[in-house]
């Protein structure tokens, strides 16, 4: 087994956990009435790019040496810390989950019975499933150190965020309003604010 070997399976494991929590989350929140859905096209557009770069892309590198003209050649340091990234990616994916429970969609929506998260991880950060996913990307960068890996997986995540974020904010004064422009001023966009 090569070193290579030893990050593929890393990533694969830890990929398998990412996968594992957004399913079990996913099944929460089967049944739900939909009261409001924004961009329908353009959102559901910009989650099948993002998949594709965060799970098929991936998944071909792990499986195949399909990339190998591609590959970066990271120091063993750089590759580490991407997987000490992807951990801490993947318990705050979990908070982040257990958290916003029935509030979460994959795409922007709104529920019966939605209210608005402001605890935990939500309390100084308005975005913390994105910031994340920020983690996650750069984290698949490090560990495949790979071009093709890397950027299949920072710019469609980009691309996403860039675009969704103001439509995703607008949504929620829609509907929250003062109460979401005072937790708007409480809080960072994926960053803490103290
Ligand atoms: N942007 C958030 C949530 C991502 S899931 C984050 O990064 O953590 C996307 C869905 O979450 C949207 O459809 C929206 O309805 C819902 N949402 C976003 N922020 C929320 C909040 N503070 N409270 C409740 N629901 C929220």
């Amino acid at each position: 087994m090569t070193q290579e070997h030893v990050y593929k399976i890393t990533f694969g494991i830890l990929f398998l956990i990412f996968m594992l929590i957004r399913i079990y989350y996913a099944k929460n929140i089967k049944g739900n009435v939909k009261l409001r859905t924004e961009g329908g096209k353009r959102e559901k557009f910009l989650v099948f790019l993002v998949s594709i770069g965060m799970m098929i892309i991936p998944m071909i590198w792990m499986f195949s040496g399909l990339f190998r003209t591609t590959d970066i050649g990271l120091p063993n340091y750089a590759r580490t810390a991407g997987v000490i990234a992807a951990v801490l990616s993947l318990w705050l994916f979990y908070e982040v989950h257990r958290t916003l429970g029935k509030n979460w969609s994959p795409i922007l929506e709104i529920r019966e019975g939605h209210t608005l998260t402001k605890e935990g991880p939500y309390k100084r950060i308005r975005h913390p499933m994105y910031t994340q996913i920020w983690i996650w990307v750069i984290a698949q960068f490090l560990i495949s150190s790979n071009w093709t890996v890397s950027l299949g997986g920072l710019v469609p995540w980009a691309l996403l965020y860039f675009i969704r974020v103001p439509y995703e904010e607008k949504m929620m004064e829609e509907e929250f309003g003062e109460e979401y422009l005072k937790y708007m001023k409480e809080t960072g966009r994926i960053l803490p604010k103290f």
